[in-house]
C-alpha cells in the first residue's frame, strides 16, 4: 500500500513541474489561429495552462456603415468559439481592447497623456467576452483603459506578474502591421521592466516569435493549392529567430 502511495506520489510530482504556462499575444480576435493554432492545441493537449491576449479588437474594418464597435464585439464573440474548438475557455482569453492600428504609433509617440481615439472613434478599451466578459484593464485595474502609452504598458507588465507565463508567443517587429510590431515593442518593454522588479528577477520566460503579415510580402500567404500543400515559407523568417534584446 505505501509503495502505491509513493508511485502516486511521483506522477503528480512529476504532473506539476511539467504543466507549464504559455501566454499567445494576438495583435487583432484572427491571429491566435493565424499564427498560433498548433501551439495552442498542443498545450492544451499536453495539459498546459493556455491564455490567449488580444491588444486590439479587430474594429477597423467593417461590412455595415459606422458599426466598427459591433465588429470588435462580433469578432471576440467569434474568437471565443474558434478558441473553444483547440481547447482554452472565455476565461483564458484576456481581450485588452485597444484600438485597431493605434497600437504602434501609441508606443512610438512622444506625447504620453492626451489620449488617441481609434479609426472606430473610440478612445478608452472595451470588451464584452473573454474573461470576465471585460476589457482585460477594467478587471485589474477597475475601468476602462483611455488608449495612452502607460495603460498598455501596464496591461503587458500585470499580464506577465499574474501569470509568469514559461512560454510566449508574439508577433515579430519585423512583421508589416502595425499593431503586430506593436505587441514586440510592448512585450519588450513589459520584460524588461519586470525583469527589474523584485517579483521578475529570477524570471526568466522562452519567448518565440512569427510573422502573419511578411514584410515586402503583403500578398502572403499564398494558397498553396491544396491543403496537404505546406504554405510558402514568409520572407525574412529566420529574422523572427533572433530575439534582439530578450
Ligand atoms: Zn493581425
Amino acid at each position: 500500500m505505501r509503495r502505491r502511495h509513493f508511485v502516486l506520489g511521483c506522477f503528480l510530482a512529476s504532473y506539476i513541474v511539467t504543466a507549464r504556462t504559455i501566454l499567445v499575444l494576438a495583435p487583432h480576435p484572427d491571429d491566435a489561429a493565424l499564427y498560433a493554432s498548433g501551439v495552442i492545441y498542443a498545450a492544451h493537449q499536453r495539459g498546459d495552462v493556455v491564455k490567449i491576449a488580444f491588444l486590439t479588437n479587430g474594429d477597423f474594418y467593417t461590412d455595415i456603415d459606422d458599426h466598427y464597435v459591433e465588429r470588435g464585439l462580433k469578432l471576440e464573440e467569434e474568437t471565443v468559439a474558434s478558441m473553444a474548438e483547440l481547447g482554452p475557455q472565455a476565461e483564458d482569453l484576456l481581450f485588452l481592447g485597444y484600438g485597431d492600428t493605434t497600437t504602434e504609433f501609441i508606443y512610438h509617440r512622444k506625447d504620453e497623456t492626451s489620449v488617441v481615439t481609434s479609426p472606430a472613434g473610440v478612445s478608452a478599451t472595451y470588451a464584452q467576452y473573454g474573461l470576465n466578459r471585460q476589457s482585460f484593464h477594467e478587471t485589474v485595474f477597475g475601468s476602462p483603459a483611455p488608449y495612452v502609452r502607460g495603460n498598455i504598458r501596464a496591461d503587458f507588465r500585470k499580464i506577465l506578474e499574474i501569470h509568469r507565463p514559461d512560454e510566449i508567443f508574439a508577433t515579430h517587429l519585423v512583421d508589416e502591421n502595425p499593431d503586430h510590431a506593436g505587441v514586440y515593442l510592448f512585450l519588450y518593454d513589459a520584460l524588461v521592466a519586470f525583469s527589474r522588479t523584485e517579483m521578475g528577477k529570477f524570471y526568466n520566460p522562452a519567448v518565440y516569435c512569427g510573422i502573419v503579415h511578411a514584410p515586402n510580402e503583403s500578398d502572403w500567404p499564398q494558397k498553396p493549392g491544396s491543403q496537404s500543400k505546406p504554405f510558402a515559407r514568409p520572407k525574412y523568417l529566420e529574422l523572427t529567430a533572433r530575439r534582439p534584446g530578450f
